[in-house]
């Protein structure tokens, strides 16, 4: 059993506040993903779990102990970093017992464990290498296993997959997330990479600025971001924002010649009740932006097509409204839908699909249709 509880943690280096009090608790056999963009205090807040930092103030608490002044060797955490560290001449073999050798393990349970996490990451056949003439996807998964062998209960990893190649890392995404629901171990998992997150992690703990921004499930992060940031971080492409101000049952849109939309009897009342000011920010997925006939499109916001993406499963269409040159949407449309660039279309927008944001706080005021 190994729970993680991070209370008020706080960490300066000189004037810069790295981590300002975050709180987060990460259940037993949990895996949560640490989001952000470069910068936001990732890896800062990891190394106060793992103990290479010791926090201003706040306390990181393991199964209810205080952690703060127990260093990272006494902590039971096994950490991978980006740089991994193989001992190039040392074979795979002696690099993976290593561990288990310093804690004095017998032989005989040394090759079994050895031997189990080699199956478990499909090295077998490498065991007996020198690591130096390893290639770096096959050195990834070295460094990995040496972390693995000797079973911590709380693994802590810091962009392990960022230096293998495209196809290994969706490979290694799956093989991750097998092996520690077969483990069970307290997992933390730095990155900036949103599908890496939202794909492994039971929750997400998405950062900026040294400030946690939203604590939840992939599908709530997604579905229901708590305020602009996360809404943008999340998704690709990004979100779609229309700027403009709500009055007496109406958006009036900046970006549309005709940027008046009204909002349905049913959501009034709600949109009425939630509103804090009239200046907001309305959010839609591109998946939810449609592209249409003017006959189809009962917004009344047009948009003139200005390029096209064709990724197969389905294509995307980039536009500007009609009343900023400037501005760009994004809608994903079937990838059999063939858009003439320089068209003049109309957007095509279910207001159940649509977010409300308070422009001055960024936060969400409400979604539509739930
Ligand atoms: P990245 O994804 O680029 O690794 P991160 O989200 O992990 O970024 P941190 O490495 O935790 O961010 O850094 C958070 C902030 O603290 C950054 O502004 C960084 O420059 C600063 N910082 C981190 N470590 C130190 C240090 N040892 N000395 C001074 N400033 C530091």
């Amino acid at each position: 059993m190994a729970n993680i509880v991070l209370d008020k943690l706080v960490k300066r280096f000189g004037k810069q506040v790295a981590v300002n009090e975050l709180s987060l608790e990460i259940k037993d056999r949990e895996f949560v993903a640490i989001l952000g963009p470069s910068g936001c205090g990732k890896t800062t807040t990891m190394n106060m779990i793992s103990g290479l930092l010791k926090p201003d103030a706040g306390t990181v608490r393991f199964d209810g102990s205080v952690m703060n002044n127990i260093p990272p060797g006494k902590r039971g955490v096994g950490f991978m970093f980006q740089n991994y560290a193989v001992f190039t001449y040392l074979s795979v073999y002696d690099n993976i017992a290593f561990g288990l050798r310093i804690r004095k393990m017998e032989t005989e349970q040394i090759d079994k464990e050895v031997q189990e996490v080699a199956r478990l990451l499909q090295i077998r056949h490498l065991l007996s290498m020198p690591a130096s003439n390893l290639s770096i996807n096959d050195m990834q998964k070295v460094a990995l296993a040496r972390s693995m062998v000797v079973k911590p209960q709380i693994f802590l990893l810091d962009e392990p997959l960022s230096n293998l190649d495209a196809a290994l890392r969706n490979v290694m995404r799956a093989e991750l997330k097998k092996i520690q629901q077969e483990l069970g171990q307290t997992t933390v998992y730095v990155t900036h990479d949103q599908v890496e997150a939202m794909s492994l992690a039971d929750r997400i703990a998405v950062m900026n600025f040294a400030v946690l921004q939203q604590y939840d499930a992939p599908h709530n992060i997604y579905n229901r971001p708590k305020n602009l940031f996360v809404a943008n971080f999340i998704g690709s492409p990004t979100i779609n924002f229309f700027e403009g101000r709500y009055r007496g049952g109406e958006f009036n849109l900046k970006d549309f010649s005709a940027g008046k939309m009204s909002v349905s009897k049913e959501n009034k009342k709600q949109v009425d009740d939630s509103i804090r000011g009239e200046d907001i920010v309305l959010g839609i997925r591109p998946e939810h932006l449609k592209v249409g006939s003017s006959r189809d499109g009962v917004s009344g916001l047009k948009a003139k097509i200005v390029s096209v993406e064709p990724l197969g499963s389905k294509t995307i269409v980039y536009m500007h409204p009609d009343g900023n040159p400037s501005a760009i949407l994004k809608s994903s449309m079937d990838s059999d839908f063939k858009p003439k660039i320089g068209e003049m279309t109309s957007l095509i927008i279910n207001e159940k699909n649509l977010y409300l944001f308070d422009k001055k706080s960024a936060d969400l005021v409400m979604r539509f249709g739930s």
